[in-house]
């Protein structure tokens, strides 16, 4: 996947998300549009959410605070 700015990748684990029917916190605080509603179900039969525009994450980690399920993450580059 695509890198964001600063190196960092933000990533969802689509099974730990709750869905984006019923939360979607992530999307709501993400300023950048880097997130998205999956089309697919997971296996909670929910829409997770997913990352649509990596590279325009800053890595303010807004999103990851936000999760009430810990789904959401970012790896920085490494050295
Ligand atoms: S880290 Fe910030 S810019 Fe990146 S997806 Fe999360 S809220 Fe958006
Ligand atoms: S905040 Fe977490 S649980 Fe809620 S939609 Fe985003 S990834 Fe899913």
């Amino acid at each position: 996947m695509a890198r964001g700015k600063n190196g960092k990748t933000v990533w969802i684990d689509g099974d730990l998300c709750k869905g984006t029917e019923g939360c979607g916190l992530c999307l709501d605080v993400c300023r950048f549009d880097v997130l998205g509603v999956a089309e697919s179900l997971s296996a909670r039969g929910v829409h997770p959410a997913e990352v649509i525009n990596p590279e325009r994450c800053t890595g303010c980690e807004l999103c990851v605070l936000h999760c009430p399920e810990l789904a959401v993450g970012i790896d920085k580059e490494a050295p």
